[in-house]
């Protein structure tokens, strides 16, 4: 058995930390919050979610010398073509939580019919290292998954867009289905799957 490795995951939100600890359970690999680190705010102001993804890894790969991983996600929904998308996170303002971004789309989406709800969760992960042989590079894996948009909320688990978003493969939310269920399908899940081999051939586990 290889010893394991720390990896630090660049983000501030406890739901994506809980997923990716389980996503990486049986693997020599210790997944680490930054949450308690005093580590310097990243503007994510790219136009797109690799570009945000690969700009997180790298800071924080930067400002620790260890390797980082980050996730870039969001939710695109047709029917508002293609929004909240990279601006998931604040689209109901800068300091909006879940519940106040819920609201705005449950708004956004009032009238339209159930046909035309329909959404995906994107995300890529970007895999730094600037002190390994990686350098400026970084390793990327992206997943998406297919949904619709709910006209309430249905469930308790799970965090951000989960009570209303829909996920036919689970039929039911992700608040509903849980950590273990969405897992099986995320679109975080979906692009760990990816970055898994690349991961472990790059630290030779
Ligand atoms: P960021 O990747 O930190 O910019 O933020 C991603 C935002 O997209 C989160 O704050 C959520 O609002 C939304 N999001 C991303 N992944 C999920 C998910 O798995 N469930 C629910 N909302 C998500």
């Amino acid at each position: 058995m290889s010893e394991p490795i720390t990896l630090l995951f660049a983000t501030r939100n406890a739901g994506k930390v809980t997923e990716l600890r389980v996503l990486t359970a049986g693997l020599p690999i210790e997944v680490q919050s930054i949450e308690d680190l005093d580590l310097p705010e990243v503007e994510e102001d790219g136009d797109t979610f690799e570009a945000n993804a690969i700009k997180k890894a790298l800071a924080v790969s930067e400002a620790t010398g260890l390797p980082a991983l980050a996730d870039d996600s969001g939710l695109e929904v047709d029917a508002l073509g293609g929004a909240p998308g990279v601006t998931s996170a604040r689209y109901a303002g800068e300091d909006a939580d879940d519940e106040a971004n819920n609201d705005k789309l449950l708004a956004a989406l009032k009238g339209v019919s159930d046909s035309k709800r329909t959404a995906r969760f994107r995300s890529t992960l970007a895999l730094a290292d600037v002190t390994g042989e990686l350098g400026r590079k970084c390793i990327l894996a992206s997943g998406t998954c297919e949904g619709s948009i709910l006209t309430e909320r249905q469930g308790n688990g799970g965090f951000g867009y989960d009570p209303l978003f829909y996920s036919p493969e689970l039929g039911q939310t992700f608040a509903q289905a849980g950590v273990g269920p969405k897992n099986q399908l995320s679109h975080r899940a979906r692009a760990m799957k990816l970055l898994l081999p690349k991961l472990t051939r790059y630290f030779g586990l």
